[in-house]
């Protein structure tokens, strides 16, 4: 059955309709289309056993009233056979249900007024009238076997009992007081039984307006899955797909072509010199060139039966399935070419050239060994690096054995164990500001790392190493001691958020850990809230589980963060006690749209229903900033209202407030 909206507005009403309201006409209609089969089924089966019940009664007759007792005999006979053979026509022909059951309410109307009138005529007076009795069982029949409409059942049951009351009276040498209980008799069975046959369809259409309604809510809940699904595996500029569907296709291929012996190819793109390009012409043309850019690369991938998709910033990613490296360089060459063939000029480009052009690093599945996809990942880095290195618009195959591929990001596990002691990680904090008032509440702690050489690193591409190495444990410790130092010693009213992962919570010994430096500082538990997302999966984990039970007795709070990007949103929201959700920047880039829109203000919504703090972050105009506070939303961070910066500047704007 289709569900229109016209249909959901319907069944919405006739929900809150009470029982003397009546039943919506269009409702009426698709119930009787729903069950016309079933209905068609048993108005066949109740004709045929009222057939064989209405002959069998033939005996009775003749034992009754003899004298005429062959007569109705015959007639009850000739009658069953007439009714089943015109029924079997009917059916044969596909007649309509209506008009199968206006037939069997005629031939209900005929065996019961052949039977009547035939046996009334018998001598046996006495016998004859109480006989009529039996006329009853024509009333509940009609009333009660066929599910007819009510209209149709109480016509014709109406009918019967005329007949049935009309047959006693108008047999006189019967005694007053007789008539009288037959009269009595057939006018309460006829209204018993309308009763029971109105009830029958009341009830019937009740229970189909509410299977209507939890179908329809069933339907919206799928659809809103759908979208949030969408949103949360597209990147919202391109539309290509994110980082979190490409893992995702990243298995799919897995399983499909490593079966076939195939190998999957990995290219990581880099946009050259795209920071002058966006300095040197502003951000919508930025925005424009990335969307060119996405294009040509999805149609690059389809060419080679891959998928491409936005890795971050400028950083875009390719996977294809390929038998060698030739293959893998043939694909790396067509997106070098495609993005030059597209002639974007580029007025800033330090060196000779005055076009877009891109760096690519690829690799494949080996046979053996690597087959994560973070390693791969790792290895298309470091060739892509070596584009680079080779002045760039060029692409690299890695290859483990060359030592360049080494070169620039050296080893970053070896620069995350090192990281804090040389100073190479440090934090920048990001305002969060009341959505109502604008006040600052608090920061958000956010982990920044150079290389050895003072470029920049991504978190993330160091979180996930430092996960890996499990240099994210002294890492994430650090960060949580350095931001109660830098904001909460001597500050009194801001809290402080910083990001843990899995790793952390899984980590026995994390919550006295956080203890101790909560108390060595000498600052309230309350004012640390750590922010723990909802895509990792600790929620089988038992002692991650029982971390964060501990730290929450401990009085720390606990934020779910990119609320709405994960599989297990709904869930997670049950499992703990959080103190407040973070709902994920896309969410709000999906706003241009109404259908985004009316997302976030059901996921709004629905969150403040059961009673959480909400955040939503990524605020990026005043537009939005406003819609937020219209919407109720309790929290807001991004950089409209503040760019995470270092804690210096954090302490100029903060005493440029007091100022
Ligand atoms: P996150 O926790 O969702 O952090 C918010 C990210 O959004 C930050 O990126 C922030 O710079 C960025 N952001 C804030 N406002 C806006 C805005 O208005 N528009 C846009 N486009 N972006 C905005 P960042 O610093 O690159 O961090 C990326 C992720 O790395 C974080 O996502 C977090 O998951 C992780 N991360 C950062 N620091 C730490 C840390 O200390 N520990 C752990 N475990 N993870 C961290
Ligand atoms: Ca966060
Ligand atoms: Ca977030």
């Amino acid at each position: 059955m289709q569900i229109t909206d016209e249909l959901v507005r319907r069944a919405k009403s006739a929900a809150g309709n009470a029982w003397w309201e009546g039943q919506d006409p269009v409702l009426r209609q698709v119930l009787d289309e729903r069950n016309e089969k079933q209905n068609l089924r048993l108005a066949r089966f109740g004709l045929w056993a009222a057939a064989i019940t209405y002959v069998s009664f033939g005996f009775s007759d003749i034992y009754l009233l003899p004298d005429v007792g062959s007569l109705v005999f015959l007639f009850r006979i000739g009658l069953a056979i007439v009714v089943l053979s015109l029924l079997e026509t009917g059916i044969w022909l596909r007649l309509p249900l209506k008009a199968i059951q206006a037939f069997s309410a005629m031939a209900i109307l005929a065996s019961a007024f052949g039977w009547l009138f035939i046996s009334i005529t018998s001598s046996e007076r006495q016998l004859a009238a109480e006989y009529t009795i039996f006329g009853t069982i024509f009333i509940l029949a009609t009333n009660l076997f066929f599910n007819f409409r009510f209209s149709l059942a109480a016509a014709s049951s109406s009918i019967v009992t005329a007949g049935c009351i009309y047959a006693t009276t108008s047999m006189i040498d019967v005694d007053f007081k007789t008539k009288f209980i037959h009269v009595l008799f057939f006018t309460t069975s006829l209204t018993f039984s309308l009763y029971l046959a109105w009830r029958l369809s009341h009830e019937r259409y009740h229970t189909f307006v509410n299977s209507l309604q939890a179908q329809i809510q069933e339907q919206v809940a799928i659809e809103k899955g759908r979208q949030l699904k969408k949103i949360a595996e597209t990147d919202p500029l391109t539309g290509m797909l994110n980082r979190r569907a490409l893992s995702q296709e990243f298995f799919a291929l897995k399983r499909s072509e490593l079966a076939l012996g195939k190998h999957i190819g990995v290219i990581l793109i880099d946009v050259d010199f795209f920071k002058r390009y966006n300095d040197s012409l502003g951000h919508d043309i930025g925005d424009e060139c990335l969307i060119r850019l996405s294009q040509c690369f999805q149609e690059t991938a389809c060419a080679y039966h891959g998928v491409a998709g936005r890795y971050g910033g400028e950083e875009f990613l390719l996977l294809c399935s390929v038998r060698d490296k030739e293959e893998l360089a043939t694909v790396a060459k067509a997106l070098c070419d495609a993005v030059e063939a597209l002639k974007i000029s580029h007025p800033d480009r330090p060196d000779k050239r005055d076009i877009i052009t891109i760096s690519a690093g690829a690799t494949m599945t080996e046979t053996e060994g690597a087959m994560e996809l973070s390693v791969l990942l790792q290895q298309a880095d470091r060739a892509l690096y070596a584009s680079k290195f080779a002045s760039r618009a060029t692409f690299t195959i890695y290859d483990p054995e060359a030592v360049h591929m080494h070169a620039s990001r050296q080893n970053l596990a070896l620069l995350l164990s090192e990281a804090v002691e040389r100073e190479l990680v440090s934090l920048v904090y990001q305002p969060i500001k009341d959505a109502q008032t604008g006040k600052l509440l608090g920061h958000e702690t956010l982990m920044r790392l150079r290389d050895f050489d003072g470029t920049p690193i991504h978190p993330p591409v160091f979180i996930p190493a430092a996960e890996q190495t499990g240099a994210i444990v002294e890492l994430g410790n650090w960060a949580i001691e350095q931001a109660l130092t830098d904001l909460c010693v001597e500050d009194n009213d801001t809290f402080v958020t910083v990001n843990v992962s899995a790793v952390q919570l899984k980590t026995p010994g994390f919550p006295l850990k956080v203890a101790e430096i909560l108390s060595s500082l000498g600052v309230q538990p309350h004012r640390l809230a750590l922010e723990v997302t909802e895509g990792i999966d600790i929620y089988m984990e038992v002692e991650a589980h029982r971390n964060i039970e501990n730290l929450k007795r401990l009085g720390v709070q606990i934020w779910l963060d990119d609320f709405g990007t994960g599989f297990a949103g709904l869930a997670w929201l049950n499992r703990f006690r959080f103190d407040a959700v973070k709902i994920d920047r896309s969410f709000l880039v999906e706003c241009q749209s109404e259908q985004g829109l009316s997302l976030l203000e059901d996921m709004v919504r629905m969150l403040k229903h059961q009673k959480f703090t909400v955040l939503v972050e990524g605020v990026e105009t005043g537009e939005q900033r406003a819609l937020l506070k219209q919407l109720g939303v309790d929290l807001m961070q991004g950089y409209h209202l503040g760019m995470p910066a270092p804690i210096e500047k954090v302490e100029r704007r903060k005493a440029r407030g007091r100022g």
